[in-house]
Parts: structure tokens; C-alpha cells; sequence
């Protein structure tokens, strides 16, 4: 079972990202988790068709320790399965031990079935510390991806990621899988992607153009995979999810520094 978590900048399409490639996995036949780590709990929203899971914390605040798997398990397109951690009372505890009480119930509950080919940890954050390192921290996830784009801020965030991994990959076996663009159209932004990558030691793992039937499938509740999937848009996340599953290049990232990160924007973000 690969154990895969998501990271990148708050909006960069994290959510959005990883249901359609997990929508194309379960296509080819694969058997999926979903875990949503975010207090949001939209991390399965396109594969069930609408907002409607109860997270494992509220279940927990609600019913105590004696949960049974139905109470938070909820089967989506293609019968991937799907849990939201859920979040702390707004202002209350923190969301990261919530995350690490969410997935110890689940293993204790017995989801992590021998079945399945893989689990997605959809992190909220775009920082690696504190609570939302912890499935990095705690061995949860063993492989990250890395969603970015061309936006300075977006690769910024990317850098940072890249040092908290660092930072449990030379203590555990967490190791960086890849960098995905999911394009937001800016000058050059694939060869930008693909040096950013490169020089963090990894590869550009693929480059989702943007495409606003994102958003169509979004307001209908479905990935694209599964709202038109003859769309080209559909194909892309087939291709990043093929990627994905043959993917053999794992390692521990060199982050650079400022100076280095606005020097590489410098040679291949900006066209004359
Ligand atoms: P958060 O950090 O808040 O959890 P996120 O990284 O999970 O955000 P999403 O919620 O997946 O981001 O995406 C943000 C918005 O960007 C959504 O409205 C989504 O439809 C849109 N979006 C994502 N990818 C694309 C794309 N390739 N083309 C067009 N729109 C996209
Ligand atoms: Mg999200």
C-alpha cells in the first residue's frame, strides 16, 4: 500500500488535485483511501457528490471512542473510500494532534485494509510545522507531492515543504515523489516548474493546464474524471495519476535558498 500525502500553498489545488487523480486511479482498477486532513472537510467532496461527511473528531466529540467504521467511512466514485480527520472546535486544540487522534482511530478501526493500493493524505497548509507535519512526522506518509505553480509565493511555499521533509527524511523514510504544476498560466511556467524541481534534487511530476471545466465539474459536485471524462482535462489527470503509480524517484530534497529560488524565477519565469 502507498501511502501518499499532498502538500502545497493554501488554494493551489491540493483538494482538487488529488480527487481527480485518485478518480483516475480508480478507474484503471486501483483501490483507494482518501483522508482529508483539513478542518474544511472538502477533501472528498468530489468523489461523494456534495459536502456531507461527518468528520472523525466531531464523530469523536459526539459518540466518544466507541465508533464503528460506517459512522465515518463514506464509499465515492468509483468505490474509493473516504474520511475527513475534521478539525478542533474553532479556537480550540489544535488541528495537527487532531489529524494524528483521527488517523490512530482509523487504524485501530481497522480501515487501512490490505487491499488497498493506496491512501491520500489532502493536508491543509502550505508550511510543513507544527500540527500539519504530522503525518510526515509520524510516519503516516511516506511519499509527498508537491502541488505548485509559476507564482512566486506558490514556489515559495514549495521550497519551504521541501525543508520540512528534509528534515524527517534524514531521521525516517519519508522521501519527496514529485513537484505537480497545476498551471495558473504564468510566462515559461514549465520550464520554471521543471528547473525548480530539478534543482530540489526531484522531477516535475506532471503540468495540469488550468481549465476552467475544473470549475464546472466543481459546481457540480464531480471531478472531471467523472463529469466529462472524454475532456482533455480528464486525460491530464489520467496522466499525472499513470505518473504517479510508475513513479520510481524518491528522494530526499535540497531546498534552496531565497537568493537561489528568485535567481531561477529570474532565468526562466520571466520572458523578454
Ligand atoms: P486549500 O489550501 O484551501 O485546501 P486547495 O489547495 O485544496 O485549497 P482547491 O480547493 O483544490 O485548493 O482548489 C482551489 C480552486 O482552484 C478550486 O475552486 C478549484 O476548482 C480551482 N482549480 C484547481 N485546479 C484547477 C485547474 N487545473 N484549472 C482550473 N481551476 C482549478
Ligand atoms: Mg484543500
Amino acid at each position: 500500500m502507498r501511502k501518499i500525502a499532498i502538500y502545497g500553498k493554501g488554494g493551489i489545488g491540493k483538494s482538487t488535485t488529488t480527487q481527480n487523480t485518485v478518480a483516475a486511479l480508480a478507474e484503471s482498477g486501483k483501490k483507494v483511501l482518501v483522508v482529508g486532513c483539513d478542518p474544511k472537510a472538502d477533501s472528498g467532496r468530489l468523489l461523494l457528490h456534495g459536502l456531507n461527511q461527518r468528520t472523525v473528531l466531531d464523530t469523536l466529540r459526539e459518540e466518544g471512542e466507541d465508533i464503528d467504521m460506517e459512522d465515518i467511512m463514506r464509499e465515492g466514485f468509483g468505490d474509493t473510500r473516504c474520511v475527513e480527520s475534521g478539525g478542533p472546535e474553532p479556537g480550540v486544540g489544535c488541528a495537527g494532534r487532531g489529524i494524528i487522534t483521527s488517523i490512530n482511530l482509523l487504524e485501530s478501526l481497522g480501515a487501512f485494509t490490505e487491499d488497498l493500493d493506496y491512501v491520500f493524505y489532502d493536508v491543509l497548509g502550505d508550511v510543513v510545522c507544527g500540527g500539519f507535519a504530522m503525518p510526515i512526522r509520524e510516519g503516516k506518509a511516506k511519499e509527498i507531492y508537491i502541488v505548485a505553480s509559476g507564482e512566486m509565493m506558490a514556489l515559495y511555499a514549495a521550497n519551504n515543504i521541501s525543508k520540512g521533509i528534509r528534515k524527517f527524511a534524514t531521521t525516517g523514510e519519508v522521501r519527496l515523489g514529485g513537484i505537480i504544476c497545476n498551471s495558473r498560466k504564468v510566462d515559461n511556467e514549465y520550464d520554471l516548474l521543471e528547473a525548480f524541481a530539478k534543482e530540489l534534487g526531484s522531477q516535475l511530476v506532471h503540468f495540469v493546464p488550468r481549465d476552467n471545466l475544473v470549475q464546472r465539474a466543481e459546481i457540480n459536485k464531480k471531478t472531471v474524471i467523472d463529469f466529462d471524462p472524454a475532456a482533455d482535462q480528464a486525460n491530464e489527470y489520467r496522466k499525472l495519476a499513470q505518473k504517479i503509480d510508475g513513479n520510481d524517484m524518491f528522494v530526499i530534497p535540497e531546498p534552496m535558498t531565497q537568493d537561489r529560488l528568485e535567481e531561477i524565477l529570474m532565468e526562466h519565469g520571466i520572458m523578454d
